[in-house]
């Protein structure tokens, strides 16, 4: 009788201390990036397990679809992506292969984290993916923008307070705490940029005009002759032309691209060539989403002030 007792007692203990385990990790989160998996982790603490797919130093727009993600949007509640087609060449089929009817477009645990924010480049004419434009839906980087990661960080906030009501008080205080954070950056942000304001720069890849919106910087030109169409001959001689024209003395590269194409333009218009990562994981120091923008505008205003500031 008493070993029985005994055996009910730590059957009741193993059932308790699983249901424990399950109300620390409420929600199971998957991220399409890490910059989307950094926000998640600022407002859900605890009470979420966050995975990201795309690593911060890999093309968003072009990820290698691994059988391994399969399985992890298997196991998710929710699933944040950042939309506007960045993840169209990858991400449908592992959706569709995870046969998880929770995050399929559409269904309540799929958060399309664009709907909120500030989109730019929004095409006017008729843009197709046939021409190659991978921006067709408007520019998809917009996480680049600190005022956009609040909003992303506030549709996460609902989402996930909705699904976990008894952790709302909990959410909303994670996520005052990181909108203070935040501010408290954006004010250390803008005092290094405000002396680059209207400095002209080129990038590689469109992946910055929500960067350069916000801090105030002049993108005269891109190696990329639209985006995801790799630079040719032609395109590349008109933009060493304008950036002599125009006095271009920093072109922004992200990790991913060949620094061929770059460094012979570097070379043609004495522009210095600096490899800036668009994404939290794209440097190892860069773990956060704060950290992202704190490590971004250093390396800049470092690489303005070598090359006399505008
Ligand atoms: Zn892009």
């Amino acid at each position: 009788m008493r070993n029985r007792s005994a055996f009910f007692l730590a059957c009741l203990a193993v059932l308790l201390w699983g249901a424990a385990g399950e109300a620390r990790a409420a929600v199971n989160v998957v991220a399409s990036t890490e910059d989307l998996a950094a926000i998640a982790r600022e407002v859900g603490g605890d009470k979420v397990k966050v995975d990201s797919i795309a690593r911060g130093y890999q093309d968003p727009h072009f990820v290698e679809a691994k059988p391994s993600f399969i399985f992890t949007l298997n196991k998710a509640q929710l699933l944040i992506v950042v939309g506007r087609e960045l993840e169209i060449g990858w991400l449908p089929p592992l959706i569709l292969q995870s046969r998880n009817a929770k995050i399929q477009p559409g269904a309540d645990g799929y958060l399309d984290a664009s709907l909120t924010v500030k989109i730019l480049e929004i095409p006017t004419g008729q843009i197709t993916r046939a021409m190659g434009d991978v921006h067709p839906l408007g520019n998809p980087h917009y996480w680049l923008d600190p005022g956009n990661g609040r909003k992303i960080a506030q549709a996460i906030q609902a989402k996930l307070a909705q699904m976990s009501p008894a952790d709302a008080a909990y959410f909303a205080a994670r996520y005052a705490d990181f909108d203070k954070r935040l501010a408290e950056g954006e004010k250390r942000w803008d005092a290094l940029m405000a002396p680059y304001k209207g400095t002209k720069i080129v990038t590689y890849h469109r992946s910055w005009p929500n960067f350069a919106d916000r801090f105030g910087l002049d993108v005269v030109g891109y190696v990329e002759p639209r985006p995801g169409i790799p630079p040719s001959p032609s395109h590349t001689l008109d933009l060493i032309q304008e950036m002599k024209r125009q006095g271009v003395k920093v072109m922004l590269v992200e990790p991913y691209f060949d620094l061929k194409t770059p460094n012979s333009i570097g070379r043609e218009t004495g522009a210095k060539v600096l490899v800036m990562s668009p994404s939290v994981g794209g440097e190892k120091e860069v773990s956060d989403y704060i950290k992202l923008f704190d490590y971004d505008v250093n390396l800049l205003v470092s690489a303005f002030k070598e090359v006399g500031g505008r």
